[in-house]
């Protein structure tokens, strides 16, 4: 039965306040999982199951799919379609509100690869939510809004780099994989996508301290139009002249603006100012 036929079946309306656009292309769905990297061996932690396109081809590629879904309205479409597939735990659950507890439990506490095509108003919170957790997440593959993805993926010092991609790299590296139009989600939305995946490195920065590096980026981005050393006097108990002498320290020039820091000068100022 395709897509549009299941929904029908079971009288199924879209709820457009929880971006529900569905793909049905079997070729895309396959190349999404293939950018992914899942194989036999993983466990998929799925976010937004919607009519359950995606999980299907992720049962046939990987060893179990746990796949979330918010709209309980889609009981009845997932479970018809997705009957008889052993390895998928379906889960009628918000993840944003779930505690890595539960989560690790679902997943029996292996390691696991997030995928997910998320509506676009939770993409940050989401990745961030497995990013900063102490889950095992080797990667996250996400299709987010294309804008997005050039955020995800933004070198320093273009416009789209910001706090986001900082707090990306502090923990993995992402890189785009494929853009994907419009055209291809049912209902149509009004933005294109691309998928970025983020292959978690969580010892990146082993033995650093984490918090203050995340404070310090968020720092960096807070008021753009500022240099960094005004941001940093301004957020952080330190004066003017450590703030110089810690910047001169670690080769960043006075008058840099946050947006032109790498995640490394940041890491390296974080030794030398301490906690503060
Ligand atoms: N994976 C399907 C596909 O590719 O066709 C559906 C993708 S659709 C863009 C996103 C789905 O995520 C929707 O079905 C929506 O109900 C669900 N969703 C939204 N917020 C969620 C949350 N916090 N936790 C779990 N699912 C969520």
């Amino acid at each position: 039965m395709d897509l549009k036929e299941l929904l029908i079946k079971h009288n199924f309306r879209f709820n457009k306040a929880l971006g529900q656009n569905f793909i049905s292309d079997v070729n895309l769905l396959d190349a999404i999982i293939g950018d992914s990297g899942v194989s036999e061996d993983d466990t998929v932690v799925e976010i937004g199951a919607g009519a359950g396109t995606l999980t299907q081809r992720l049962s046939l590629k990987a060893k179990r799919v746990v796949a979330f879904e918010v709209d309980e309205n889609l009981k009845a479409v997932l479970q018809d379609g997705l009957n008889g597939l052993e390895n998928v735990t379906l889960v009628f659950k918000d993840v944003l509100r779930m505690r890595d507890a539960e989560i690790a439990e679902l997943t029996d506490g292996v390691p696991f690869k997030v995928v997910a095509n998320l509506p676009y108003y939770v993409t940050t919170d989401m990745v961030m939510r497995f990013l900063e957790s102490r889950l095992d997440v080797s990667s996250v593959t996400v299709m987010v809004q294309r804008e997005v993805a050039d955020r995800f993926t933004a070198l320093p010092a273009t416009p789209e780099y910001g706090a986001i991609t900082m707090g990306i790299n502090i923990r993995g590296n992402a890189k785009k994989m494929r853009d994907v139009p419009r055209t291809v989600f049912y209902p149509v939305p009004n933005v294109d996508s691309a998928v970025v995946r983020i292959d978690t490195d969580k010892n990146k920065f082993d033995g650093e301290n984490l918090p203050f590096i995340s404070a310090l980026a968020k720092t960096a981005f807070r008021m753009r139009r500022k240099t960094f050393v005004n941001n940093l006097t301004a957020t952080f108990k330190v004066e003017r002249a450590e703030a110089e002498a810690a910047l001169a320290a670690c080769g960043i020039q006075l008058m840099a603006r946050g947006e032109t820091l790498h995640v490394d000068d940041i890491v390296r100022l974080s030794r030398v100012l301490k906690q503060k």
